[in-house]
């Protein structure tokens, strides 16, 4: 079983509990104006040139692909994609596992969306479900429900973005309806699922949604967390790398932003806190 792989990143602290190493599946459903793993959209191997590394040595020949990529001496051209072997991925992995045994973490699949390749991701969860590993899920939601039926036996807890309630607003945000991803999560609730919510705070794209979304989540049991998280704009230079257009949103999310969601949250009896994105 073979899957497209955007990044590993091991010794991760934001991506769970405890140490875990992150694999990003690549490819995602939703397209987020806000989304800081640009690379990770696209189910295809993208080559970025990073302009600004570039020290016009000429070895590349101004072409930059990905033989080239392996020339260059300043790492200026990069591939996002590497094909991988589950059983592969999972060796790859388990060289940490010392690291995540000592730390009290495990493995987070995340993306793009790491649901998006179903067998792969589930195939990647088994495995290590296997070797008692913990497994996260990082989820935006988006995906259909037999996926998370079958990954579900081989997750120790769910990471659930949570955009918006309005339709509205998710879609001018994502690109997509929410609907699924609401009943996903109801779902993923019913079956006892634990589950850990993140909504990524943007100031004036769905920064008024946080009360309807602290309605929506009071009701829903299992969920032992809601992570709120500061938007930025770190990956700037890398949609400008892929050719990519930038969606990015100008205005950054200030810590006073993020307390005053958690607040609204932790007023309707959630346990809100204010969490870090990886990057
Ligand atoms: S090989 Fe790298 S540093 Fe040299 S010209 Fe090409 S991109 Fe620039
Ligand atoms: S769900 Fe995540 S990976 Fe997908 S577009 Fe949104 S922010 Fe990016």
């Amino acid at each position: 079983m073979k899957g497209l792989v955007s990044g590993i990143k091991r010794m991760e602290i934001h991506d769970g509990d405890g140490l875990r190493t992150t694999v990003f599946l690549k490819g995602c459903p939703l397209k987020c104006i806000w989304c800081h793993n640009p690379e990770s959209i696209s189910f295809s191997v993208q080559t970025a040139y990073f302009k600004e590394k570039c020290l016009h040595c000429g070895t590349c020949g101004d072409k930059h692909t990905a033989e080239t990529a392996l020339s260059c001496p300043v790492n200026a051209i990069v591939t996002y994609g590497t094909e991988y072997e589950a059983y592969e991925l999972v060796e790859t992995v388990m060289q940490d596992e010392a690291f995540f045994r000592a730390g009290n973490g495990g493995v987070t699949l995340s993306g793009g969306e790491c649901l998006a390749q179903p067998d792969f991701a589930v195939e990647l969860a088994r495995l290590f479900h296997e070797k008692r590993i913990s497994v996260y899920i990082d989820t935006c939601g988006f995906v259909p429900r037999e996926t998370l039926k079958r990954i579900l036996p081989y997750t120790d807890k769910f990471l659930y973005d949570v955009k918006a309630v309005d339709p509205a607003v998710h879609r001018a945000c994502t690109g997509q309806d929410n609907a699924i991803i609401i009943d996903n999560l109801r779902f993923l609730s019913k079956m006892g699922a634990a589950i850990e919510i993140r909504i990524p705070l943007v100031v004036g794209y769905n920064d008024m949604e946080i009360p309807a979304i602290a309605d929506l989540l009071k009701d829903i049991p299992c969920i032992s967390k809601v992570k709120v998280l500061k938007y930025h704009n770190f990956a700037a230079s890398r949609y400008e790398a892929l050719g990519m257009e930038n969606t990015l949103p100008p205005a950054l999310t200030t810590s006073e932003d993020v307390q005053k969601a958690v607040d609204i949250l932790a007023s309707r009896g959630l346990n809100a806190v204010n969490g870090v994105t990886s990057d």
